[in-house]
């Protein structure tokens, strides 16, 4: 009698190896669409309200990227998920959070002021070499969402230079909801942002923080480097958690 292969992941397991493995196929396509080279491309698998097994399944599929929206959320989970991977922070933060997220993380995806970038820089353990920032910028216009306007971008990148502890390496933005159109002007217009920022400024501002699950298509298109994928992956969250503002 042949043996039986052992059964070695769960069913739930196995659904996140395959959402993972199709946003990696769909991600590439819009690569190639575009011209690009899909290893140019990193998916940050964002993991709030994703409870640490989970995660340690999508590590499991080869998940190496993990992004949370809170600082405090992450510093619950840290030590229960798997070591070894990247931690990226892409919600707004505090500058009173700025020492315990220079220590929990690798990339700071929502820069929107002096004030907090400099904390972060200052707190950064300098053995471990500058905490990497994106700017993160606003083209809505919504009161309720964080980020600089598009004019105040530049200036706080200039700002924030010349510190050890932080290195400012591009932008992030978060398009509004219900209409691809609207994502990819979004997109679009940060691409022109951060050419226009690195003739402005002289140096390379190489990244770009840009689609979710709902637009990371039209995003790589347009020249993204990093996609945040949160639903894609793990599936629906509790209603109030589906979206940030806008
Ligand atoms: C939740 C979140 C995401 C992921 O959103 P999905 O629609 O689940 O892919 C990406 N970026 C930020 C800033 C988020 O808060």
């Amino acid at each position: 009698m042949p043996d039986v292969p052992e059964l070695r992941s769960t069913p739930a397991a196995a659904e996140i190896a395959e959402r993972l493995g199709s946003a990696r196929r769909r991600m590439a396509r819009a690569a190639e669409r575009a011209g690009r080279d899909p290893a140019s491309l990193r998916l940050v698998a964002i993991t709030k309200t994703v409870p640490p097994q989970r995660i340690a399944e999508a590590v499991a599929a080869g998940v190496t990227e993990i992004g949370e929206n809170r600082v405090q959320e992450a510093r619950l989970k840290h030590s229960s998920v798997p070591p070894g991977l990247r931690w990226h922070l892409v919600g707004h933060l505090q500058s009173n959070k700025a020492a315990i997220a220079a220590e929990l993380f690798d990339t700071i995806h929502s820069l929107d002021s002096e004030r907090v970038g400099a904390a972060l820089a200052d707190h950064r353990d300098p053995g471990r070499g500058p905490i990497r920032g994106l700017v993160e910028v606003d083209f809505t216009g919504i009161a309720a969402r964080t980020g600089v306007s598009p004019d105040g971008a530049e200036a706080l990148v200039q700002a924030l230079a010349g510190r050890p502890g932080l290195e400012v390496v591009g932008f992030m933005t978060i398009a509004p909801a219900g209409s691809p159109e609207a994502a990819r002007d979004c997109f679009r217009r940060l691409r022109e942002l951060r050419d226009r920022a690195q003739q402005g400024l002289g140096r390379a501002l190489p990244e770009l923080s840009m689609g979710m699950s709902d637009d990371f298509e039209p995003a790589i298109e347009e020249g993204a480097t990093m996609v945040r994928l949160g639903r894609l992956i793990f599936g629906e969250r509790a209603a109030s958690e589906v979206r940030p503002p806008g």
